[in-house]
């Protein structure tokens, strides 16, 4: 099965509006000198990868603006699994939904390692973009620790269980939306990538255990980005290998010239 590739950049909490036009005027023109064609990198192209943003949220607006001349998208990077009321500071799916966005990172390691976020939590932001018809790039990844001690599958398993754990309602179709990213947490911010081959290990972990826990259809249908210090040097091998549908890019989604590189990267993949 074909699953068209995703290259989203997380500008985690980096840059401000100032920022934006001219970081998407660079994208531009760094992607028009790596191929000067008028359909080059446009996003709609069957054969192109979907090419999204999640921005901070201030700057999703914007983003979305200047993001658009390829079809390319924003995300938010976060949002709460309840419809409205006390949360304070908190951001629900009907705002994102009422500025244009439908794409949410959930459960990025960062959130877990500084803000409390769990596996609970995350199987109820996952239930919570389902049901509002969002598209969720869930993140799973084992720290240093974990590897080291040979727990990778055992921490992979048990995240992706709960990632499904209240999705039983939903028909395989109401999934089809949602995306998982691989992060191995030692690689985040590093400038340490996963090996390919590591990397491949554990996406074919975790579309085994979608098989086992929503059926093969589902499995190879489901997108599995890698992320961890991808970049324009490690991304055409992480992409020759068969499980790896795409990047979820940090430092390198923040530097125009980079970022059009793994474009062009996921075009020729
Ligand atoms: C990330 O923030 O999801 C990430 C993978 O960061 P980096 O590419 O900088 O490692």
């Amino acid at each position: 099965m074909i699953r068209r590739k995703i290259l989203a950049g997380n500008w985690k909490m980096n840059k401000l509006n100032v920022d934006v036009a001219p970081f998407f005027k660079q994208l531009k023109e760094s992607l028009e000198k790596l191929q000067p064609t008028k359909s080059g990198f446009n996003s709609i192209a069957e054969n192109g990868p979907e090419v999204l943003f999640a921005l901070p949220f201030p700057l999703l607006v914007g983003g979305m603006q200047a993001a658009s001349f390829y079809g390319y998208t924003v995300a938010a990077q976060n949002f709460h699994w309840a419809d409205a009321g006390a949360f304070t500071g908190e951001v629900s799916a009907a705002m994102l939904k009422e500025i244009g966005v439908t794409s949410t990172l959930i459960g990025h390691s960062e959130r877990r390692q500084f803000f409390g976020e769990t596996d609970q939590t995350v199987a109820k932001k996952v239930k919570q973009a389902i049901t509002q018809k969002f598209s969720p790039i869930v993140c799973v990844g084992e720290t240093l620790e974990e590897r080291e001690k040979g727990l990778t599958h055992q921490v992979i398993e048990r995240q992706i269980k709960s990632v499904f754990q209240d999705l039983g309602d939903f028909s395989t179709k109401e999934l089809a939306s949602l995306v998982i990213a691989y992060e191995p947490v030692w690689a985040i911010g590093t400038g340490k990538a996963s090996t390919a081959e590591d990397a491949q290990d554990v996406h074919g972990f975790i579309r085994k255990q979608a098989s086992t826990l929503r059926g093969e259809a589902f499995a190879q249908s489901l997108r599995i980005l890698y992320g961890g210090s991808a970049s324009p040097k490690n991304i055409v091998e992480l992409f020759t290998k068969p499980d790896i549908d795409g990047a979820l890019v940090g430092g390198a989604s923040l530097v125009a010239d980079d970022f059009a590189k793994m474009i062009a990267a996921a075009f020729e993949a």
